[in-house]
């Protein structure tokens, strides 16, 4: 097992630990678990040893209502300010369990055991949680970190094919954005390690978590440094909210438009920009989409990160070398339109 402690946010990541042992790590006090349907499915029998929760799968859950179906069964089970919330699942779970955990009775201590790739490299790291609002996503939350989060190999086991490929999505924009080894690694075990052998998913893990950390450390409310960890995410957003696109999947078109966007604009050599869709394709990740550049460009007006009349965007310099370019948005809208327009292929 490796430890990765964020010193600012006294939060802890335990890579490779067993879920088994999540109670070395829980604190002596009243503990409510929250998971979702699938996850109890297949973890029944540890969720049955403590007192929890089951919400609903699925990003249509991911709403006010769940979290007011969630206060009221902790108020049922006599939850108060001394109660412990342990999250298992993946970044739906987190978001909402993080989210309630800030909110109830101004405040619980919380953790997550961390089921999906997706969530274990990204969405349980930083803090950030909260749920959509319509068809705004993460529009109401708050930074909070957890106290700590268990990154198991093991669980990832148990994960459709899909969800794995959309966690490496998200995997191969810290490469991108941070770390050329990583890329090269990347590369090199992309066989072993879409069949999730469980060494270097650790070690993948470990490595994408501490990039992740660092940037976070260096920038707890995204002002700077932490804007980079969007890369891919503007315009991958949109696609994801307008296609059946899941998350990593939308990123990785997303990041595909953001490299050649980076080639125009922040003199990216073609040859990266080809070995970004040819990684990306490595790992069965979609270079094309199907949603129209005005659907994209209605929902970048809309977008939160959109400061005035400019959006904060994050471009690339080379592999491993990220750049926050500030657009004005009606530019970006031209290019949006210019983007869209050619299909993609990997070299
Ligand atoms: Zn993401």
């Amino acid at each position: 097992m490796k430890t990765i402690h964020i010193k600012k946010q006294n939060s802890s990541i335990f890579v490779g630990e067993s879920y088994l042992n999540v109670k070395n790590h829980l604190p002596e006090k009243k503990c409510i678990l929250i998971c979702d349907e699938n996850i109890y499915q297949h973890y029944s029998e540890f969720i049955n040893q403590f007192d929890y929760i089951i919400m609903g799968c699925g990003e249509g859950n991911k709403n006010w209502q769940t979290i007011e179906k969630i206060i009221d069964q902790l108020l049922e089970k006599g939850a108060d300010r001394n109660t412990f919330l342990l999250g298992m699942g993946g970044g739906l779970v987190s978001d909402v369990t993080g989210f309630v955990a800030s909110i109830f009775m101004r405040g619980l201590e919380f953790g997550f055991i961390s089921t999906s790739l997706l969530s274990q490299v990204d969405a349980s790291v930083g803090g950030k949680n909260g749920v959509n609002f319509g068809k705004l996503k993460n529009m109401i939350g708050i930074f909070n970190p957890p106290k700590f989060v268990i990154c198991d190999p093991v669980l990832l086991q148990t994960l459709p094919k899909r969800e794995v490929r959309s966690g490496f999505g998200e995997v191969i924009k810290h490469a991108f954005i941070k770390d050329e080894q990583l890329y090269h690694f990347l590369k090199e075990n992309k066989d072993a390690l879409l069949n999730l052998d469980s060494e270097l998913m650790e070690d993948l893990v470990f490595r994408a978590v501490s990039i992740k950390t660092e940037v976070v450390e260096g920038d707890p409310f995204e002002k700077g440094e932490r804007k980079k960890l969007n890369f891919g995410h503007t315009i991958g957003h949109a696609i994801e909210n307008n296609s059946d696109l899941t998350h990593g999947e939308a990123i990785s078109v997303g990041m595909i438009l953001a490299a050649e966007l980076s080639v125009e604009m922040c003199n990216l050599n073609s040859a990266d920009s080809e070995k970004i869709s040819s990684l990306l394709t490595d790992f069965e990740l979609p270079l094309n989409h199907n949603v129209s550049a005005e659907t994209i460009n209605q929902y970048l007006i809309k977008d939160k990160k959109k400061n005035r009349s400019t959006i904060d965007f994050i471009l690339l310099k080379k592999i491993g070398e990220a750049s926050i370019v500030t657009i004005p948005i009606d530019e970006l809208k031209t290019k949006v339109i210019g983007l869209c327009a050619k299909p993609k292929t990997a070299q």
